[in-house]
């Protein structure tokens, strides 16, 4: 049951800005088809079936039919669409002028430009998605590995938004009777909601929302990828074990196209873990710099990884670098590869630290070896139970709804507290509503204006 409100008619180029062989400008509203019959010469759209694509011009009506471009214009009527709303894509050829000159005429024949993220916007606000599904639709437009992509379609698919829908719906059981016993205390229909039963239901919910967020911290690597420094001293091997790693998954991705490749941001994946490569210009630089400065710019690295790996030549013996580096990083998660193993060898393990957390892996970039195990590693240290695919399932990985999440924990750790002390019921309540509050802002079932603007704003102009 879609309800759609009559919104105005928004447009947009879809398709990435540059030059391409085609590029689509998509219409949303009731006056898409009205719209776009009034720049197009062809068929008559008002009487097209819905899901069809059809062939015409794109004419200027303000400039005597002027032909602008052959256009395929693909009609797609409300309901069922990307909005709910009649969606008209045309598509035209994909250059800049062609582009930009289709779009003006469609705005200066009645629609508004579209706000970044506005089409996946309606689809909420028409109710097709909520909120966790449009916030899904961004994850994986972004997805880096193969596995945050699949974790972001059964997002959109609604599951982590089902497992949400029934947290509420066992919350608001309990409130509903907890109303009746007040309202109507005869009334036998009603399940008495006595303190034990509340305690019971509540350790119950919160023991659900805790393994909701068990699966966050996974679920924010796969998002957003771990921070992984490689430090070590010049002429290590930083740059050969690097690109051992990129060679192996050839699966870099980069970030936005079009950005200068100074400030792209490289990611490799290993084994499902998408690596986010901190200061791989430090790594790159050239080894007749002083050790010191190294060192100083490891430091700074160091701090925001969450992965450190820590290269060693194993052929010469450990210097004061190697020591500050290993005490650098004694308190973050690291992995010391001991590269050049292909050598004879000057370390030991005995001059390592002894510490059962760090995983010692031996390497050689001239023999190839240590690169499995490397990446064997690296999966278990951040899927401990060894994720299994099914457990994608249902993986937050949305920093907003890791601290909703966590909100609704404290609220339901308030309530479990507060009627262990001997609170009546009908106090306890209060903290299990906020629960329900706050899940509900998930799913955007409670949502505020300005959250929304906010969240959408994060979207690309044309999605
Ligand atoms: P970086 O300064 O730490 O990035 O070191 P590079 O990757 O540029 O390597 C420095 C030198 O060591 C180069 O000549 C590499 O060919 C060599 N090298 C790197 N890894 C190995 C290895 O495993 N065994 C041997 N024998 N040489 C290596
Ligand atoms: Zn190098």
């Amino acid at each position: 049951p879609l309800m759609t409100t009559d919104y105005d008619t928004i447009a947009a180029i879809s398709t990435p800005p540059g030059v391409g062989g085609i590029a689509i400008v998509r219409l949303s509203g009731s006056e898409a088809l009205a719209i776009a019959q009034q720049i197009y010469r062809g068929k008559d759209l008002s009487q097209v079936a819905t899901d069809t694509i059809n062939y015409g011009h794109i004419v200027d009506p303000q400039a005597e039919q002027r032909e602008i471009d052959e256009v395929m214009v693909s009609v797609m009527r409300a309901p069922k669409t990307y909005t709910c709303e009649d969606v008209v894509e045309i598509n035209c050829h994909g250059g800049l002028q062609v582009t930009n000159q289709i779009l003006q005429l469609v705005l200066r024949n009645g629609a508004r430009l579209a706000e970044p993220g506005e089409f996946t916007k309606r689809a909420f606000l028409n109710g097709r998605i909520d909120l966790s599904q449009s916030e899904a639709v961004m994850d994986l437009i972004e997805a880096k590995t193969d596995t945050a992509r699949k974790a972001a379609l059964n997002q959109l698919d609604g599951n982590l938004s089902a497992v949400i829908k029934k947290l509420r719906q066992s919350i608001v059981d309990i409130l509903a009777n907890v109303e009746v016993n007040i309202d109507y205390p005869e009334y036998d229909g009603a399940e008495e909601v006595t303190s034990q039963l509340m305690l019971e239901r509540s350790e119950a919910i919160k023991a659900k929302i805790q393994s909701l967020l068990a699966t966050a911290e996974q679920g924010k690597v796969l998002r957003d990828g771990l921070n992984t420094a490689i430090v070590g001293r010049p002429n290590v091997g930083k740059s050969s074990l690097l690109n051992r790693l990129l060679h192996e998954e050839k699966a870099i991705v980069t970030d936005v196209p079009g950005t200068t490749r100074d400030v792209l941001d490289e990611y490799v994946n290993v084994a499902g873990v998408p690596l986010h490569l901190i200061d791989t210009a430090g790594i790159h630089e050239t080894t007749d710099q002083v050790e010191k400065i190294g060192v100083e710019r490891s430091r700074a690295a160091i701090e925001q990884a969450d992965l450190v790996l820590v290269v060693l030549n194993a052929s010469e013996p450990l210097t004061a670098a190697d020591q500050e580096l290993l005490d650098a990083t004694a308190h973050t998660k690291r992995i010391i590869l001991l590269n050049k193993t292909d050598l004879p060898a000057r370390i030991t393990p005995s001059d390592l630290p002894d510490d059962e957390q760090t995983a010692v892996i031996k390497t050689s970039t001239v023999t190839e070896d240590g690169t499995k195990p490397l990446e064997t590693i690296i999966a278990k240290l951040f899927f401990t139970d060894g994720i299994s695919r099914q457990q994608t399932d249902v993986m937050v990985t949305n920093a907003r709804h890791i601290s909703l999440l966590q909100q609704a924990l404290d609220a339901l750790t308030t309530v479990i507290s507060g009627l262990t002390a001997g609170l009546p019921v009908d106090i306890a309540q209060i903290d299990l509503q906020r629960a329900w509050e706050l899940l509900g802002e998930i799913t955007g079932d409670n949502y505020d204006e300005e959250l929304m603007d906010q969240l959408f704003e994060q979207f690309c102009i044309g999605k």
